[in-house]
């Protein structure tokens, strides 16, 4: 496992992060976390290296900072460094900062929080909770009595905005979004470690759309060996040099298992070859956002009964990878031949013209739909 230092805090931290807001879910409810094997699982990754846990007062029904005090026993929180988030909804006076911090530590069963981030800060709420509030006060109080060593914040706020919550200076670390597909956070990320902040992230797999099996000539831009771009997305993160920890959400033991083997590689920066594929690969999603169907289904009904928001759906679906190129396929094969998937397949359009002038968003309809039935019928690949 690869280290680096969080900022100005000194500490040192995995480059790596376990993010406990995608743990593994039995089969029988998606909404109830597996526990014994949550708890397996983290441990795997704390015993292949990983240091450094997040979690949050809100994650997976208020449960997940339980599981992770139950996966913390045994010896295991001396080897991490705790981070977990203050969830400000639940602050109406500053007195209430401290019930629900005795609330998190006890919920995590643990005396202290290395670090401790305002959940989901924005520069308004900045001005209207913590310095109204002056959380920041009651956050040094905390150190003072030990129960917090770190304070810092999360936030999906604009560069701007997040820039300016630096510049406030009562923070020691930050946790935004940053991946390939979503580079606005670059230069806040140097501004941040330049101003001796540490730099964690979410999203280096932008949402999981990176971890889905891609379609087309997509396919080319893979790693030898790998069926989706978690690598390259995790190698993209640690290519920039403010970024500490980036945080991944493993829910399977081989996503442990290949995330370590990744962040313990003597290098996990990428290549020049990389690079370009990562341009790539970047350039391809955009063809994605490009096609730009938010679903409206305003361009129906078709007098000829073609799915037209289905089929756009199906387009997207396989051209941005979401997953399964196969169940793409067998869904378009089920239009007009199964109840769920009524109406026509795209080769029934007679090009009338209708359904694009209802379109808001402008989208060729028409080439798209034959494109799509080209694609999902296995005679070509999509180019935009
Ligand atoms: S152009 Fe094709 S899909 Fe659009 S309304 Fe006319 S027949 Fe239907
Ligand atoms: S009207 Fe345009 S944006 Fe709306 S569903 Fe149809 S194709 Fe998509």
């Amino acid at each position: 496992m690869q280290y680096r230092i969080l900022g100005d805090t000194g500490l040192k931290v995995s480059i790596l992060g376990y993010g406990c807001m995608r743990l593994p879910i039995k089969d029988s409810s998606k909404a109830v976390v597996d526990e014994r094997e949550a708890i397996r699982l983290i441990r795997m990754g704390i015993d292949g290296g990983i240091n450094y846990v997040d979690t949050a007062y809100r994650y997976h029904g208020s449960r997940s900072e339980v599981i992770l005090g139950k996966a913390l026993k045994d010896g295991y929180r001396e080897k991490v460094l705790l981070e977990t988030k203050l969830y400000t909804p639940k602050l109406r006076t500053a007195n209430d900062f401290d019930t629900l911090l005795d609330e998190q530590l006890n919920k995590l069963a643990v005396d202290c929080i290395d670090i401790y981030l305002v959940h989901g800060m924005s520069y308004k709420r900045y001005k209207n909770i913590i310095e109204k509030l002056n959380i920041s006060e009651k956050a040094q109080e905390a150190k003072q009595a030990g129960k917090i060593k770190h304070f810092g914040f999360s936030s999906h706020d604009s560069p701007e905005n997040i820039r300016k919550l630096i510049d406030t200076g009562i923070f020691e670390v930050i946790l935004v979004q940053y991946n390939l597909l979503h580079k606005d956070n670059d230069e806040i990320i140097k501004y941040a470690a330049e101003k001796g902040l540490g730099v964690v992230l979410m999203g280096p797999n932008a949402g999981g759309r990176l971890g889905l099996e891609p379609a087309g000539k997509m396919r080319d831009l893979l790693t030898k060996g790998r069926n989706d771009f978690i690598d390259l997305g995790l190698k993209f993160v640690w290519s920039n040099p403010g970024v500490t920890v980036a945080l991944s959400g493993m829910g399977s033991e081989e996503m442990v298992k290949d995330n370590l083997a990744l962040a313990s590689q003597e290098e996990v920066q990428l290549n020049a070859e990389e690079q370009q594929r990562v341009e790539k690969i970047a350039q391809g999603y955009k063809a994605i956002a490009d096609i730009g169907c938010t679903q409206c289904g305003y361009c129906e009904p078709c007098d000829e009964g073609v799915s037209i928001k289905l089929i756009m759906d199906l387009l997207m679906i396989s051209v941005c990878c979401a997953g399964d190129w196969e169940d793409a396929k067998a869904k378009y094969k089920a239009i007009g031949n199964h109840k769920n998937y009524p109406g026509e397949k795209a080769d029934a359009c007679i090009e009338c013209g209708v359904c694009e002038t209802r379109c808001p968003e402008e989208i060729p309809i028409i080439t798209r739909l034959k494109q799509t039935h080209d694609l999902l019928t296995g005679l070509d690949s999509y180019n935009t």
